[in-house]
């Protein structure tokens, strides 16, 4: 397939200065499922062309897979997808990138450029594809394709041949087509994973945020991976709506304030760490882990041997990676540590295997009629040997002098529950699926409230 870009801006040939590649020459790079060749076509100052014809070798393609009939009968060599924009990074990746060490200032002007891609698959059509551009000031003309033309009666296929115009900076318009090339086709030839989050923010930079598309793309982007696909929306949210992960770190801080005098934090994760080591509990998971309080704790104690902090907050699990990168730890330590991004009213397979779970005030942020499904996540599907809960004893909130009467301690706590009904909670669930419970308090002990922090130890039953 073929992309040409083409521009008047003069002296045209600036062009082969921002592509890095010289206008004189027929330059071709051996890519690991083909090879890309770049040459220009015409090269003067009034208009210069630059062309990257990407050869895609259909055999290397299948070299790896499943030798079924689709390995070999497909569109990938004919069409841009994916491998394009793997060309486009590996060939023109310090265009890309928005660097140019002769001439910088080009970088960041302008240009009249018009980029013709032959061809390119629309899973969406026409409509889907005006849509993806248009908005970005891209003048739009596109040639459809028949499916056969010996039976027009079989209709249009989704194939066509693009020419997209616009005065910007060739390393945006470079960005754009990475981003959206793949996303048109709806496809990509690799896993994805987290680094795909990075380089779509990267890419997307600048104009991501604003497109009204941007749902859709991200999803499509990220091959529609839920954990993926929130996390990258999570970043690119409105700078003025509220971002969810921030809103619930300044609700930490103001729970930590409340609590502070009794410096309670501590107290529970002291006693979370001793309850662990009772029950000889060396493979220790951490749901609901936040920014990583315990799983500090546990990484520094050699008695642990595998650690793994489980949040739904990206942001969260950033935080933990930044606070724990700080200790410096051995290299030994570290390979002790996982951090997964999931939501624990779903199954995961990943979190299987461990002694015990921790779940540090997490509960009472689970919506009500979600604790169903968490339940059933950790006690019924997970099944560690031991289980240790936490969550705040709502009649001890009198004794904060911060907190006004009648409110909870988080605000996105969706209950705080007093001792019986923490107590019935867990009996029911113990009842439920064979785990024997014992109860502690956590913090200094007030006569009538109780303790601030109540927390139930779920002991399996062979
Ligand atoms: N255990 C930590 C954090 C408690 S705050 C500590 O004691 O410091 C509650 C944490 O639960 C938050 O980090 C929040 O992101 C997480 N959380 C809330 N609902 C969740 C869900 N459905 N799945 C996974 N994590 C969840």
């Amino acid at each position: 397939m073929l992309l040409t870009i083409a521009t008047t801006h003069q002296p045209a040939t600036d062009l082969g200065y921002l592509l890095h590649k010289h206008p004189n020459r027929c330059q071709s790079f051996s890519l690991s499922f083909g090879e890309a060749h770049v040459f220009y076509p015409e090269a003067n100052n009034e208009q210069c062309t630059a062309a990257l014809l990407l050869d895609i070798n259909p055999i290397k393609l299948v070299r790896k897979r499943t030798l079924t009939l689709d390995a070999y009968v497909n569109d990938r060599p004919y069409v841009a997808s994916s491998f394009f924009s793997v060309a486009i990074s590996q060939v023109f990746g310090t265009a890309l990138g928005g660097r140019c060490k002769d001439k910088p200032e080009l970088v960041e002007t302008p240009m009249p450029l018009v980029a013709k891609i032959s061809v390119l698959p629309s899973h969406g059509g026409e409509g889907f594809l005006r849509e993806l551009f248009e908005p970005l000031g891209y003048q739009v003309t596109l040639q459809n394709y028949p499916l056969d033309e010996t039976f027009p009666e079989w209709g249009q296929s989704k194939y066509f041949t693009v020419e997209l115009q616009n005065t910007i900076p060739l390393s945006l318009l470079l960005s754009h087509l990475y981003v959206l090339i793949p996303v048109l086709d709806n496809n990509k030839h690799y896993w994805v994973n987290e680094d795909e989050v990075e380089k779509l923010l990267r890419h997307g930079e600048g104009w991501l945020k604003e497109h009204p598309l941007k749902e859709e793309i991200t999803k499509r982007y990220l091959k529609r991976q839920y954990r993926l696909t929130r996390a990258a929306l999570a970043q690119l949210t409105e700078p003025n709506e509220p971002d969810p992960d921030s809103v619930e770190e300044i609700h930490d801080k103001e729970e930590a304030a409340v609590e502070k005098p009794l410096s309670l934090n501590q107290q529970r994760l002291n006693c979370v760490v001793a309850v662990l080591k009772q029950n000889n509990a060396k493979k220790v998971v951490d749901l609901g882990c936040g920014q990583g309080n315990l799983l500090k704790m546990l990484l520094k104690d050699n008695y642990f041997e595998q650690i793994t902090g489980v949040d739904v907050s990206y942001r969260a699990l950033e935080i933990t990676k930044e606070r724990l990168d700080r200790l410096h730890l051995p290299r030994n330590q570290w390979d002790k540590l996982q951090l997964i991004q999931s939501g624990l009213t779903y199954t995961d397979k990943r979190i299987a295997g461990y002694d015990a779970a921790a779940v540090i005030e997490v509960i009472e942020h689970l919506d009500l009629p979600r604790l169903s499904a968490f339940e059933r996540v950790l006690f019924e599907f997970t099944r560690p040997q031991t289980v240790i809960v936490t969550t705040p004893n709502i009649e001890y909130n009198v004794k904060f002098a911060s907190l006004p009467a009648g409110t909870l301690r988080h605000k996105d706590h969706r209950f705080e529950w007093t001792r019986s009904q923490f107590q019935k909670w867990s009996k029911e669930v113990g009842e439920k699926f064979s785990y024997s419970v014992e109860f502690q308090n956590v913090g200094d002990e007030e006569l009538e409230v109780g303790s601030p922090t109540q927390m139930a130890v779920f002991s399996i039953i062979n």
